[in-house]
């Protein structure tokens, strides 16, 4: 079964995809860290970020790997060509970089292909912004979730307060949120939209665990 995620930064779909994951025993597919480890390995190789030849290439000739630690049930740490960018990936840096580099549509054909092979190696809970759309549009359940602006940059500042790297200034995460919103949505390939058939759940004002038990409500009915 296949559990799609999408909807825009901040609104809590990596927090919450992971908790439906260990729920259900499914593994869990984050494709935003793919994105931004693509665009972490473009930085360093100096590539243009709007020549989409080379994003392309770097995207199919660099393996992303994601990595376990032992008694953890899912995995944590984010490798590209062999690099540990669990935290590299994370910075306001490649806020700003992922956002070109995840338009180039050489770069989402190449994702799109691993993604697909990896969610369709089992059960998985797979979040992102096109994945009830485009990577698996057939997928079992699809939900889209939201959140107001201020609800998602608080969430943003904590998540980046716990794990030291981002900023932690509401106005400039805020600020990045409205720019990548306005990015995701409106690039030709696969913008940030829902699909028709998503349930659409706003998670302002619900606590985590209530959108993680009814997410786990859609996978029993759909089951
Ligand atoms: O989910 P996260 O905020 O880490 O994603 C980083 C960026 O990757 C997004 O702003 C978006 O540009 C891109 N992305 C995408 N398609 C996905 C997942 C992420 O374009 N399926």
């Amino acid at each position: 079964m296949i559990i799609a995620i999408d909807g825009p930064s901040g609104a809590g779909k990596s927090t919450v995809a992971k908790e439906v994951a260990v729920k259900l025993g499914f593994s869990c597919l984050d494709t935003g860290a793919m994105y931004r480890s693509v665009a972490w390995q473009a930085v360093q190789l100096g590539v243009a970020l709007d020549d989409d030849a080379e994003l392309g290439r770097v995207a199919r000739e660099y393996d992303i790997e994601f990595g376990h630690d032992e008694g953890e049930p899912l995995p944590k740490r984010v490798f590209i060509g062999g690099t540990e960018v669990t935290s590299a990936i994370r910075t306001a840096e490649i806020d700003k970089a992922v956002s070109p580099v995840s338009a180039a549509p050489s770069v989402r054909e190449a994702l799109v292909d691993q993604q697909r092979r990896i969610g369709n190696a089992g059960d998985y809970v797979v979040e992102g912004r096109d994945i009830g759309t485009t990577v698996f549009p057939n997928a079992e359940v699809k939900v889209f979730l939201t959140a107001s602006f201020e609800e998602r940059a608080r969430r943003r500042v904590a998540q980046n307060a716990e794990r030291g790297v981002g900023s932690t200034d509401f106005e400039e995460v805020l600020a990045d949120l409205r720019r990548r919103d306005e990015a995701d949505s409106s690039r030709a390939t696969s913008p940030l939209k829902p699909a028709e058939d998503a349930v659409m759940l706003d998670s302002t004002g619900l606590t985590q665990q209530q959108v993680v038990e009814r997410i786990c409500d859609l996978a029993q009915q759909a089951r």
